[in-house]
């Protein structure tokens, strides 16, 4: 079942749920052989990949085309933390459970305290696009859905994800977009 783009190994891929991969540290140029593919490659994925194995390089090339998340038996991110869509909406269940699992065995994970949470809207999972904090909320909260993550949504006090929220920091805000109407979406974590 090809679930993922083919290799192209002229360029980078490109990971749709995860548009920023490449400037939000979670590659490094380095040097080695990915385990998945035993080619020699000067990228390293480095974040996290859940396997029963120790695996220490993974290339991007392997993550696209789902070859690590195969040859491992892994996921990148838990297929059980990307948010199910509300009753009463209408969604395709195929696209739903097609595009989870491009999230958790095709897609970078994110950096983020506790296990990675992942958005959904319209239905489908969003893209992931970084790290928010506080002073990056007020362009974003016209939004009602944002808004409402926001306003207790994701139990969070409201005040506290106002002031104190930090990119980066020990109180951490990731922003997701969904691919369908681009609307935003907010997860917070904490350490
Ligand atoms: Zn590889
Ligand atoms: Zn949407």
């Amino acid at each position: 079942m090809a679930m993922c783009e083919a290799s192209d190994l002229n360029r980078l891929p490109i990971f749709r749920f995860h548009p920023n991969a490449y400037d939000l540290d979670i590659f490094e140029v380095l040097d080695g052989v990915c385990e998945a593919c035993e080619m020699p490659r000067a990228m390293r994925y480095k974040s996290s990949f859940y396997a029963m194995e120790d695996v220490e390089y993974i290339c991007p090339w392997c993550i696209a085309d789902g070859t690590a998340a195969r040859v491992f038996d892994g996921e990148f991110s838990d297929a059980a933390g990307i948010e199910a869509i509300p009753e009463g909406t209408s969604f395709s269940v195929e696209v739903y459970e097609a595009e989870s699992l491009e999230v958790a065995t095709c897609t970078p994970s994110y950096v983020s305290w506790q296990q990675e949470e992942w958005r959904s809207h319209c239905g489908r999972p969003c893209a992931f696009l970084g790290d928010i904090g506080a002073n990056d909320l007020p362009q974003y909260l016209t939004e009602p859905d944002f808004a409402a993550d926001v306003n207790g949504g994701l139990g969070w006090d409201p005040a506290s994800i106002l002031n104190d929220l930090e990119r980066g920091g020990d109180f951490a805000g990731y922003l997701f977009r969904c691919l369908s109407c681009g609307a935003h979406r907010l997860h917070v974590d904490a350490c």
